[in-house]
């Protein structure tokens, strides 16, 4: 069992900003937990603090039941991988591996267990006697990854341990983390800036923001149900379109751009949303996959646009308009773009329409 549970965990560098503020999270024995967001918005600080390398400044950590607050880091039961993983280049790739067991006094034979166990899991065996330097840079970060794994720690902790790697070898690491996280069993606390890395690789998403949890969920529930602005356009790629709208009393409840004319439908399910809002700015959310170039039912609204730029990403593109003074990106099948067409229609599928409060940026539902 490796249970985490984070309780009102706060921390201070300066005794004045938060840098991490109020967090309450559980990550449950064997979950691939994920914590993303910007650069700066106190991810490695969380994980250095259930690392032991941070003092907490405010809150608990528990871990399977136990306050570990006070415990100093290699008593915790807890392996780090970093993103920096240094190995020591004059050490072999057992060496490597085989330091930190050292360190811990186990004996030869258990060591040569671990070891050659990691090493299976890690398909290492073949460079067991090799110096890091003869290694390339995906093998270099698998024998970082097997100095943790030797440790048979309850938790283990990865702070973007693959932003190194070039793009390729990135989402290959990738694959090979998610599978190692189901051949070991193991209880992953994953730290990334990259909200791709996150969605494929997490089964429950953490996602920060200036020190403060803005949601957590499942990858489909924080594509398909954002709980704010921030989230809507963090997750998912290209990013969420945003605009400023008025809710007007027109032809029904309508919504109309701000300073433009340009008025925009919305179906009857939303519109109860609206009854108390009218004269009242909000957001409008539509994801670019909600933008088509033919209408598929009644809930598509045509829209006149000026078009910037197409981006042929092979199987599908992406559209670049304007609608008024307002960037838009659309994402459609490649397919249904004719080469001598000249767009000036388009289609927003107004079911999908997500809304904001304008002050609070929170969902409106
Ligand atoms: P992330 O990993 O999400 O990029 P960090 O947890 O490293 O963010 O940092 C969160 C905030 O805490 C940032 O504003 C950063 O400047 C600040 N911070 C991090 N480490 C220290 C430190 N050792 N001393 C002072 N401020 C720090
Ligand atoms: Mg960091």
């Amino acid at each position: 069992m490796s249970e985490v549970i984070l309780k009102n965990v706060s921390k201070s560098y300066d005794g004045k900003i938060k840098s991490v503020n109020d967090v309450n999270l559980t990550i449950n024995d064997k979950e691939f937990v994920v914590l993303v967001g910007p650069s700066g918005c106190g991810k490695s600080t969380t994980l250095r603090m259930i690392a032991g390398l941070e003092e907490i400044t405010e809150g608990q950590i528990i871990l399977d039941g136990k306050v570990i607050n006070d415990i100093p880091p290699k008593d915790r039961d807890i392996a780090m991988v970093f993103q920096n993983y240094a190995l020591y280049p004059h050490m072999t790739v057992y060496e490597n591996m085989a330091f930190g067991l050292k360190l811990r006094k186990l004996n030869k034979d258990e060591i040569k267990t671990r070891v050659t166990e990691a090493a299976k899991v890690l398909d290492l065996m073949d460079y067991l006697n090799r110096k890091p330097k003869t290694l390339s840079g995906g093998q270099r970060q698998r024998v970082a990854v097997g100095r943790a794994i030797v440790r048979k720690p309850k938790v283990f902790l990865f702070d973007e341990p693959l932003s190194n790697l070039d793009a390729k070898l990135r989402v290959q690491m990738r694959t090979e983390i998610s599978k190692l996280h189901k051949k070991l069993d193991a209880t992953i606390i994953y730290v990334t800036h990259d909200q791709i890395e996150a969605m494929t690789m997490g089964s429950k998403i953490v996602v920060m923001k200036d020190g403060l949890v803005q949601q957590v969920g499942s990858p489909a529930a924080l594509y398909n149900n954002p709980a704010n602005k921030f989230v809507a356009g963090f997750i998912g790629s290209p990013a969420m379109n945003f605009i400023e709208t008025t809710v007007i009393e027109l032809n029904g409840i309508q919504l109309q751009l701000v300073n433009s004319e340009i008025i925009l439908n919305i179906p009857e399910l939303h519109k109860e949303k609206f009854k108390n809002l009218i004269g009242k700015n909000i957001i409008v959310g539509i994801r670019p996959e909600e933008i088509r170039l033919e209408p598929v039912g009644s809930d598509y609204q045509p829209v006149n646009v000026k078009i910037e730029l197409i981006e042929p990403m092979g199987y599908e593109s992406f559209i670049y308009f304007m609608i008024g003074d307002i960037q838009f990106t659309g994402r459609v099948n490649s397919i249904n773009i004719k080469n001598d067409e000249k767009l000036s229609t388009l289609y927003i599928n107004t079911a999908k329409f997500y809304f904001f409060d304008k002050k609070s940026e929170r969902l409106i539902d």
